[in-house]
């Protein structure tokens, strides 16, 4: 009897460890919990970069009791509104859309501030790409007008950095030419169908679908987005810089050298209301694991755990502070972000 007693007390005594004692202090919580990140078209650098993230992360799912999952989505601001609805915990967005939707502009301008937008980290530069067919004979961004034209879905980043481009330069989208809102996913076969003129698409290189857009039977060339009203695009808004796209990844492509342009950074990001030790064990395993996380995508080469905290405007996440800490990373961080 007294053994019998003695045993159900271990027993007891290990269920309690393995539930509450054994998942402390790094699990998230004591049941496996899963998360997921809303990326974008599944030919993007979004997407597979939300597969490195679930990779890295998902080796320690014993340790942390977390699995990491991925969606492909519409892109940037279909991403920032399903993480402020509660649909996905975290999301991947461009530089240029989590400073619209913190300031409650643009596409949140009815809708206002997003207050619950927290951010983590910035992963590659993205560049505005306007693809077009060389028969077109769209040489300079002025000669788009009267053309077919994919400036991408309503979800989807591109839009609205096509939009901009045009605005700023004279064009009005909505009579000048005649504009696509199809997904980025479709592009590269509508323009080699002869089906549209060209289209945009804000990417980092090298990517699946600009590969495949230069590389079929219609030859193709990459539009310079330059000039006077472009450097005004670039002097007014913090999130925009000047960028090139290298050539060195679309040797199918008609044009010799890198092509300028402009662009934004892609960014992750969460909730306020996604707990800080889901947010730290993140962090800390793509942190941590810098140098394996950078041989999952060429696009990541350039990352350094100092570049990946810029380009960031929506306050940081308690989780990502707690980890930047520690690693003394917090030195890297504006401190307008520490709020
Ligand atoms: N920048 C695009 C967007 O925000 C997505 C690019 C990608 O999927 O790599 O919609």
């Amino acid at each position: 009897m007294k053994r019998f007693k003695l045993g159900m007390l271990v027993g007891i005594i290990a269920t309690c460890f393995l539930a509450v004692g054994f998942m402390a202090p790094n699990a998230v919580s004591a049941k496996m919990t899963f998360v997921t990140i809303g990326t974008g078209g599944v030919t993007g650098v979004y997407y597979p970069t939300g597969g490195a993230i679930s990779k890295i992360v998902n080796k320690k799912s014993k340790v942390y009791h977390l699995k990491v999952t991925v969606e492909s989505t519409g892109g940037s601001v279909f991403n920032v509104n399903a993480v402020m609805a509660g649909d996905l915990e975290f999301g991947i967005v461009q530089s240029d859309r989590q400073y619209q939707a913190v300031h409650g502009l643009k596409d949140w301008k009815d809708k206002g501030p997003q207050k619950d937008l927290r951010s983590i980290c910035s992963f590659h530069p993205e560049s505005v790409v306007l693809v077009a067919g060389d028969d077109t004979g769209i040489k300079t961004f002025k000669d788009i007008k009267g053309h077919h034209i994919n400036i991408g879905n309503p979800g989807s980043g591109q839009r609205g950095n096509a939009i901009d481009a045009m605005t700023a330069c004279g064009i009005d989208w909505k009579k000048d030419i005649k504009a696509e809102g199809l997904k980025a996913v479709e592009s590269a076969k509508m323009l080699q169908d002869g089906r549209i003129d060209a289209f945009f698409y804000t990417v980092g290189h090298p990517n699946g679908s600009i590969k495949e857009a230069t590389a079929g039977k219609r030859k193709v060339h990459f539009v310079p987005i330059e000039g006077a009203c472009i450097d005004k695009l670039v002097a007014k808004w913090p999130y925009y810089a000047k960028a090139v796209i290298p050539i060195k990844f679309y040797t199918s492509a008609s044009n010799k050298s890198d092509v300028p342009t402009f662009g934004v950074k892609a960014t992750f990001v969460t909730s306020s209301k996604v707990s800080e030790k889901i947010v730290y064990a993140i962090t800390k395993e793509i942190f941590d694991n810098l140098e394996t996380f950078k041989k999952l995508h060429p696009a990541f080469g350039i990352l350094t755990k100092k570049n990946m905290l810029e380009g960031l405007s929506a306050p940081l996440h308690p989780g990502a502070i707690k980890y930047f800490k520690e690693a003394g990373l917090l030195k890297y961080v504006d401190k307008a972000l520490l709020k």
